[in-house]
């Protein structure tokens, strides 16, 4: 094509010399110049209609439909469109990753909201737009602090303290949302804001914050009363009896400790441990039997105390996690009754309007009962409706916790209902994939043992 431009530069010279010539030997000088004239004049015409046609479309380029032209305006032409053809190439890549990178700051958990250097926003993905309640076709161009009108994030975004996080409260859609904000300077004076949930975080945190100050108070104060008795021990000349209380009472104080420690091991445990527990076919009668004898046991003879179990039905489970969680429900059942009072204990199949049927066990006592309000409470750890009772009848307030996670494990669930003053009933309910039935089950108590 280089030709093209060569030949141009020498042709058309040569093409006027050639017709000036003609004219010349035709009509002398008059002739020559009229042959040259005629021939730039041809010329002349041919490049400006050539450049009108290059003007026209580099109005609006088109790679398909690159004008037409003969010899140099040829070459000028197919340049053109091979330069555009790879600018556009370039531009179609360039296009797909910055495509990609929006992509990606899309799905990214964490708010981004870019900031211009007078704090307009340019740009924000889905999630900041959840965090701030922004909308993408209202809010794009709109100055940050009109918009995000928390006084917090205005101060921190004029005074740019920006080497750390803001954290800030909003009312988002789903409800209170607690935000770390962070805002990153770059380019020229623009922001790059970034916004982190940490609502569920800091909400463990509170929790982690209050489980810890619980137990080091629920340690502290057997401890206080350990150490009161042994200065009284050492200070004081007590008679035989009297150290033998004094011995008893601090025995109880480190039984206190002790079953804390048990209970916060066993808890430690359940929530750690993220496998499912060691399943096997429980041994139902014998868990229930062992069950009566603890509550007998524990009651003294205080309360009638009954067992009502249908024959061979059982789950499958780990018996020592159910053990665990099954007498945590029993034992709470005669501390909350008071002496005379009686407690139920149940385990059959139930079937509610033909649903499937579902394996239940339940305790129901005549005891103090729960007010509603506690009622969704109490598997908390450390939650207690009534303190002192519950510490002076030997709780650590962690029992309905292990008895949740235990739960948990099993696919089970914990019904609770109870009137103040009447009695409470805990129902544990097993799903049915836990189910191990025999032939002969029935949906009725095959046998009634009552203490
Ligand atoms: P605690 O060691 O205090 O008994 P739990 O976690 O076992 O702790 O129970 C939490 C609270 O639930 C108890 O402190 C008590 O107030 C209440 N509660 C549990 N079971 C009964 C029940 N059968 N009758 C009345 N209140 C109960």
């Amino acid at each position: 094509m280089g030709l093209a431009i060569a030949s141009r530069v020498i042709l058309i010279p040569l093409a006027v010399l050639a017709a000036a010539l003609l004219g010349g030997w035709l009509d002398g000088i008059a002739g020559a110049a009229i042959g040259a004239s005629i021939l730039l004049a041809l010329a002349l015409v041919r490049d400006s209609l050539a450049l009108s046609r290059l003007l026209r479309w580099l109005k609006a380029p088109d790679v398909a439909r690159v004008p037409e032209g003969t010899g140099a305006w040829a070459e000028v032409f197919y340049r053109a469109s091979r330069q555009l053809r790879l600018w556009n190439g370039k531009l179609g890549y360039e296009e797909a990753k910055l495509r990609r990178f929006i992509e990606a700051l899309q799905v990214s958990p964490n708010g981004v909201i870019l900031l211009d250097e007078h704090n307009q926003i340019d740009w924000f993905n889905a999630t900041a737009g959840q965090h701030f309640g922004l909308d993408a076709q209202r809010d794009v161009r709109q100055h940050a602090v009109h918009l995000i009108r928390n006084p917090e994030f205005v101060a921190y975004l004029q005074a740019q303290r920006f080497h750390e996080p803001l954290h800030m409260h909003r009312t988002g859609v789903q409800g209170a949302l607690t935000l770390s904000v962070q805002v990153f300077p770059y380019g020229d004076m623009q922001k790059l804001l970034l916004s982190q949930d940490i609502t569920q975080f800091e909400r463990t945190e509170a929790m982690r914050r209050d489980f810890v100050a619980n137990v080091s108070h629920e340690i502290k104060t057997p401890l206080t009363v350990l150490g009161g008795f042994i200065e009284t021990l050492r200070d004081m000349p007590l008679d035989e009896a009297q150290r033998a209380r004094v011995l008893d009472l601090m025995q109880s104080q480190s039984d206190r400790m002790r079953h804390l420690v048990e209970d916060l091991l066993a808890l430690a445990r359940l929530e750690g441990d993220p496998f499912p527990p060691a399943e096997q076919t429980i041994d139902m009668p014998g868990l229930l039997a062992q069950l009566k004898a603890e509550a007998t046991a524990l009651s003294g003879g205080k309360h009638r105390i009954e067992l009502v179990a249908a024959g061979d039905l059982s789950v499958r489970g780990s018996q020592q996690e159910l053990h665990s969680a099954l007498s945590n429900l029993v034992s709470n059942a005669v501390r909350y009754t008071p002496e005379g009072g009686s407690i139920r204990l149940e385990w059959g199949l139930r079937s509610d309007d033909g649903a499937v049927p579902q394996a239940e066990f339940s305790v129901t006592d005549t005891g103090i009962g729960i007010a509603p309000e506690h009622i969704p409470r109490l598997t908390e750890r450390f939650y207690r409706v009534d303190r002192g009772r519950s510490r002076s009848s030997g709780g650590t307030g962690l029992g309905l916790a292990i008895v949740k996670h235990v739960l948990l494990r099993h696919q089970a669930e914990l019904l609770v209902h109870s009137v103040p003053g009447k009695g409470s009933r805990f129902v544990v309910r097993f799903p049915a994939a836990r189910l191990v039935v025999p032939e002969a089950a029935n949906l009725l108590p095959a046998e009634s043992h009552a203490a």
